[in-house]
């Protein structure tokens, strides 16, 4: 064979072979992410201790594939957080529906989340009541979730670029709060503007040591805990 038609049957093998390659390795379809989010609820939720069925359907339903970098989407649903740029994560599938299994959303309930990163866990708290507000420091991050959010149907959760260390005063009282990002402290301004009975769930440790999740419940104006569970969150930024 000459070098030319070498080189052209090259060429055209590797061009044969291209889709089969994209098709197993790079792209998947909508059935495909569905097919890999319901193996997530079965194994990693249900096979554990998740075992709210609105919790499940809402796990079942957000297309945490959108809410990753895209090169990163098939691995959303496999039992890891994942980077959603600006040195921030989205946190492992388990632990989102585990803080939204503590948090015991009712349908009409005002909920509020510090650390909206890539508006993954804002969208699953959307699908249990409509009044769902986030903070987000990092400019960058609370308008792509905002955009992405809009774009998938979430439009009624209401970002808010700031420092969720203050909370949301004007949209206080809140019956849950969830804080994803981890704190050495409970941050006093989220104690007031937590309801009477509601719920807080927050990482409490020092930055890349040992944190343990928290869920707390306001009794009689005070913060109980009710739960805890070893965990690995990156840092809430907190004053001075
Ligand atoms: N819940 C997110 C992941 C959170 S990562 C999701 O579902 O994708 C933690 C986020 O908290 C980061 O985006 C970080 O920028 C943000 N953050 C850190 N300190 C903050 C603060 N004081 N106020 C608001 N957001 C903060």
């Amino acid at each position: 064979m000459k070098k030319s038609t070498k080189v052209l049957s090259a060429i055209l093998v590797g061009l044969a072979i291209l889709p089969v390659l994209s098709d197993t390795l790079l792209a998947q379809s909508d059935d495909e992410f569905q097919a890999a989010r319901d193996r997530m609820v079965a194994w990693q939720l249900k096979g554990r201790d998740i075992t709210d069925d609105r919790v499940l359907s809402a796990m079942a339903r957000v297309p945490r594939h959108r809410f990753v970098p895209e090169f990163l989407a098939p691995l959303a649903y496999e039992d890891h957080p994942l980077p959603i740029g600006s040195e921030q994560t989205i946190s492992q599938p388990y632990i989102v529906a585990l803080m939204t299994q503590w948090a015991g959303v009712k349908a009409g309930d005002k909920v509020l989340e510090v650390g909206t990163g890539s508006g993954y866990q804002a969208a699953i708290l959307a699908e249990l009541t409509d009044k769902v507000y986030t903070i987000e420091l990092r400019p960058e991050l609370a308008q792509a979730a905002d955009g992405r959010l809009k774009a998938l149907g979430y439009g009624r959760v209401k970002v808010k670029c700031g420092d969720g260390y203050q909370g949301w005063p004007e949209e206080a009282p809140f019956a849950a709060i969830l804080v994803t990002a981890a704190a050495s402290q409970v941050p006093p301004a989220l104690t007031a503007q937590l309801m009477e009975g509601g719920r807080l769930i927050i990482p409490l440790g020092p930055p890349g040591g040992f944190q343990t999740m928290a869920l707390f419940r306001k009794i009689n104006g005070k913060l109980k805990e009710e739960n805890r569970l070893p965990v690995s969150f990156v840092p809430l930024v907190e004053p001075r």
